[in-house]
């Protein structure tokens, strides 16, 4: 469990990066930290990317539901328009942040800004996804979370696609991603084809596929 540090005397500015898989509760651990923020009276600002439409256009919500109002930008850079007076930054969805983000974070952070943010470290192919390798290089706090894999219950470090599209970005819940851990994603559909046999039929399923 991620607990706040403690400065005394003068505010100090740094980073933290929540990270994992699909389904591994990373937006659920930002808006956790950004809620205790709120109680400790610390003014909170809260940015995701507009490419992130699966739920809602203004709110941060994590897939319990749980949600927290945001603001979508387009770029990385607009988030340096946050106003002085805010403590804390949450930036969700980090990983489809373009690659100025780094640099956005560090200038926050020198600023007194508590920069948290949340993202996919890998993505469907199992590489490094976007910003995300050099955020975590230059975090003071990483926190990674894992889901579990749906097939044999291990801890889950892949975001596996279930369906077949070769573009980076596919947006999607469950009919689209399970979580598997590394001998089970490297499966690969071997795995699809013995599911498949004992869930319902497909076709009733929709995708968000951009
Ligand atoms: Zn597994």
């Amino acid at each position: 469990m991620f607990l706040e540090p403690h400065f005394k005397g003068q505010r100090s500015g740094w980073i933290e990066v929540i990270c994992g898989s699909m389904f591994s509760g990373k937006t659920e651990e930002l808006i956790r930290r950004l809620k205790r923020s709120r109680i400790a009276n610390q003014v909170v600002e809260i940015y995701k990317p507009m490419i992130d439409t699966r739920y809602d256009e203004v709110k941060v919500v994590s897939h319990d539901s749980n949600f927290i109002h945001s603001t979508p930008v387009a770029k990385a850079s607009d988030i340096l328009k946050v106003g002085e007076n805010v403590n804390v930054v949450g930036i969700d969805e980090a990983q489809f942040f373009d690659e100025e983000l780094p640099d956005v974070c560090q200038e926050l952070a020198l600023r007194g800004v508590r920069v948290i943010l949340s993202g996919l470290d890998m993505d469907y192919l199992g590489k490094p996804f976007g910003p995300m390798p050099a955020l975590l290089s230059m975090a003071e706090y990483i926190t990674k979370l894992h889901a579990i894999c749906s097939h044999c219950g291990n801890l889950a470090t892949h975001s596996y696609r279930l369906i077949p599209n070769e573009s980076k970005v596919l947006l999607g819940e469950t009919e689209s991603y399970e979580a598997r851990c590394r001998t089970c994603y490297a499966m690969g559909n071997i795995l699809d084809f013995r599911k498949r046999e004992t869930t319902a039929p497909e076709g009733e399923q929709t995708k968000l596929d951009l």
